[in-house]
């Protein structure tokens, strides 16, 4: 799985305790805190001083992972952020493979003094980083991370506070099990963990089951009102503006989901969701089959990620950037042209 060079020459850093960083992506999702917190809790077994970092902040579903109420949140503390990164010797980032990815945080980064590993499962890592442990095969990089303390003989050490963060690691960015879930090795990695003793069923309703009337209403009035279905195109396309966001309330992770819908549809290879943010549009592409929405965003819309599941901005106002999706999949007519079928 993992470079066995690279597993010795971390496993001899980790030999003595450390002053650790633990940083999660801008924008968090399950799997960047899931993945942060299991590290966190597993790291302070080996004796290691531990600080988790994120850009900003989470949604509240994803707080009654054991250890999220000490994550640093650099838009609220940048003092705290700065000190732990000035005192760290080592920084994890996690579920993503490129500094950027943190946003505003990302210049601090590039200082960090000590030796910076990325554990992550997204297409193309960047150059920044002195240890890999990276594979697209994975589900997740909670399912990565459990991989990555195998390897360092550590699984005893895996006890219900991990299992809880990395089940949730798995179950968000498989969507519950209905994407990224053909790989044997994650149902193996999720059978360890629910003999640690979690309850499956709990941790879904702890993430899934919890929206306000507000949210729901959001997802309602983005269907009814603001899909566009380009047929033929094979896409589906959802836009918010900011306005729509606060007539119903907005919290963080309300959107969370929200894409996936216009991908429900049948002959939809393609759905994107617009959100309008400050000074830019947050893009969120999904696709079905062989369509590659990582390329789409890389090329086009200054993001990435996987195959089947990207994220991106647009500096532009929101109908010019609905219009320029437009145009450049317009150029892409063949490609989403297919049926998904056995
Ligand atoms: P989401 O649409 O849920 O925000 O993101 C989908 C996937 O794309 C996630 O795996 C996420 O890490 C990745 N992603 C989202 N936004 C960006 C971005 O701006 N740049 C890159 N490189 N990846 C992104
Ligand atoms: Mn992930």
């Amino acid at each position: 799985m993992f470079d066995s060079l690279e597993i010795e020459a971390v496993g001899r850093l980790l030999a003595t305790p450390q002053k650790i960083v633990l940083v999660c992506h801008k924008n968090p999702d399950g799997d960047t805190i899931g993945a942060a917190l299991a590290m966190l809790h597993y790291l302070r077994k080996k004796g290691h001083d531990v600080t988790t970092l994120v850009p900003n902040d989470f949604p509240g579903y994803y707080k009654w992972i054991p250890g999220a109420g000490e994550m640093v949140i650099f838009d609220r503390n940048a003092r705290a952020v700065r000190t732990a990164l000035a005192a760290g010797q080592l920084l994890f980032c996690l579920d993503f493979n490129s500094l950027d990815r943190t946003g505003n945080m990302a210049p601090d980064l590039e200082k960090f003094a000590g030796k910076k590993i990325v554990i992550d499962h997204h297409l193309e890592p960047s150059d920044e980083f002195d240890h890999y442990f990276c594979s697209t095969a994975s589900s997740s990089t909670g399912e990565l991370l459990f991989e990555f303390v195998e390897a360092m003989g550590d699984k005893a050490l895996l006890g219900m506070e991990e299992a809880l963060a990395l089940y949730t690691c798995i179950m968000t960015d498989t969507g519950s099990f209905s994407f990224n879930c053909n790989r044997g090795r994650t149902y193996h990695i999720v059978a360890e963990l629910i003999d640690l003793g979690i309850d499956a069923a709990n941790v879904h309703k702890l993430v899934y089951d919890t929206y306000t009337e507000s949210r729901l209403r959001l997802l309602g009035f983005a269907l009814s009102s603001r899909l566009m279905v380009w047929d033929d195109l094979h896409t589906a396309v959802i836009y918010l503006t900011k306005d729509d966001l606060k007539r119903f309330d907005y919290r963080v992770g309300d959107t969370e989901g929200l894409v996936n819908y216009g991908l429900s549809m049948e002959q939809i290879n393609l759905a994107v969701l617009f959100t309008e943010k400050d000074n830019q549009i947050r893009i969120s592409f999904r696709s079905k089959g062989s369509f590659s929405v990582n390329r789409l965003a890389r090329d086009f819309f200054d993001g990435g990620g996987h195959i089947n599941a990207s994220g991106g901005t647009s500096k532009l106002g929101m109908n010019d950037t609905i219009d320029k999706l437009k145009e450049v999949l317009s150029h892409f007519k063949e490609k989403l042209d297919y049926t998904v079928s056995l």
